[in-house]
């Protein structure tokens, strides 16, 4: 969205003016990104992209107009986090951003030295982030990793994205491979859409056995998912809103251990969705390129409550990082009222890929073959 800004006023005003929330896009003034907080001049052009979906329906809340300040170095400043009131400039919203996501890693001890561990690069602006931050990250540990993409099969949608994911990793020289569901599954997403069946948990559980199997098969300890703050939080609320307490119970890791299914782990988990579209940003993302989102995709619920959890997050920061600790209170109180002998894994019948039935949910979406 591009305007001529028609008198000097706050960025998060003008946004507030036009019911967009601050935490879901990016602004550029004169082509310079800017925090909300700046001021926006006579005359000068505004751009608005959201990093998303597209603009969602607008809403209100009690949005405070913060003071614009610079970074604490004295340095124009690029990102504006609500929950710690601080600017930051590139140099030290990058420095800000890696630090957070290396002490996750180190908290949680998800990657050790040595180790072999696989990154999900659908090459979106998440996992873009992603790749760029193991490439740095390699630099202090040793440990070596390798991406894995799946084509859905969406023509029209996917062969962009998934042309940029290549691109990516030749530039950063790390291997890549890309399966596709044609091959591996015998079906497209836009062949499952004729037999009208192409839908969102379709999609993920296909894609979320293949990831598990290839980086399996291809030495991989762990599966890095570029996973933010955001994802979590929502994901909470949308297990309240449809009242599923076992999918509260195997939130963030399964209920039960197997050498089978490769651990998934989430270095941006305290990061907000912001955060990491700004610094794939400043890496070189290029937001305009291409069609944002998948023609397939729903989840009409969870686009509402991110739009909620943003407003709520711009009113009253920090509200993410209580919603996602809140969720793993209930996971563990959840975790530990499920009788022992209902903790087993199955390998799946059919394709024999760890289930927790006697078939697994891909191979019971799947036509029989
Ligand atoms: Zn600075
Ligand atoms: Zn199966």
């Amino acid at each position: 969205m591009q305007l001529k800004v028609k008198s000097d006023t706050y960025i998060q005003k003008l946004l507030q003016e036009m019911g967009i929330c601050s935490q879901e896009v990016l602004v550029f003034i004169d082509g310079k990104i800017s925090p909300e907080t700046a001021i926006a001049k006579k005359g000068q052009e505004a751009s608005i992209i959201y990093f998303k979906h597209g603009a969602p329906q607008s809403g209100s809340a009690l949005h405070k107009q913060r003071k614009y300040e610079e970074c604490e170095c004295g340095g124009i400043p690029v990102y504006f986090a609500p929950h710690l009131g601080r600017h930051f400039c590139k140099k030290h919203f990058l420095e800000y951003f890696e630090k957070k996501a290396r002490l996750e890693i180190r908290q949680k001890n998800l990657i050790r030295k040595n180790e072999k561990i696989a990154l999900g690069l659908s090459g979106g602006k998440d996992s873009f982030s992603m790749l760029h931050f193991l490439s740095h990250l390699k630099e202090a540990l040793p440990f070596q990793f390798f991406a894995i993409t799946i084509d859905e099969g969406v023509k029209g949608y996917r062969e962009h994205t998934i042309n940029r994911a290549k691109k990516f990793c030749k530039k950063l020289k790390v291997k890549h491979y890309i399966y596709t569901f044609g091959k591996e599954e015998g079906v497209t997403l836009d062949s499952l859409a004729k037999e009208g069946k192409a839908n969102c948990s379709v999609c993920a559980v296909l894609r979320r056995r293949l990831l598990n199997s290839k980086a399996r098969k291809l030495g991989a300890s762990k599966l890095i998912i570029a996973h933010n703050l955001d994802d979590t939080a929502q994901t909470v609320l949308l297990n309240v809103v449809r009242n599923e307490p076992l999918r509260f119970a195997r939130m963030e890791e399964p209920l039960v251990q197997s050498k089978s299914l490769i651990q998934r782990i989430k270095p941006f988990a305290t990061l907000s969705e912001k955060e990491v579209a700004t610094y794939a940003y400043l890496y070189g993302y290029d937001y305009g390129e291409g069609a944002c989102c998948c023609p397939y995709v729903q989840h009409a619920i969870r686009r509402f409550i991110r739009h909620q959890l943003n407003l709520m997050e711009e009113a009253y920061p920090s509200t993410k990082l209580r919603i996602a600790a809140s969720g793993h209170t209930i996971q563990d109180a959840i975790r530990k009222t499920i009788p022992k002998e209902k903790l087993h894994i199955n390998s799946c019948e059919i394709c024999g890929e760890p289930s927790s039935g006697e078939i697994c949910k891909a191979c019971s979406f799947l036509p029989k073959r």
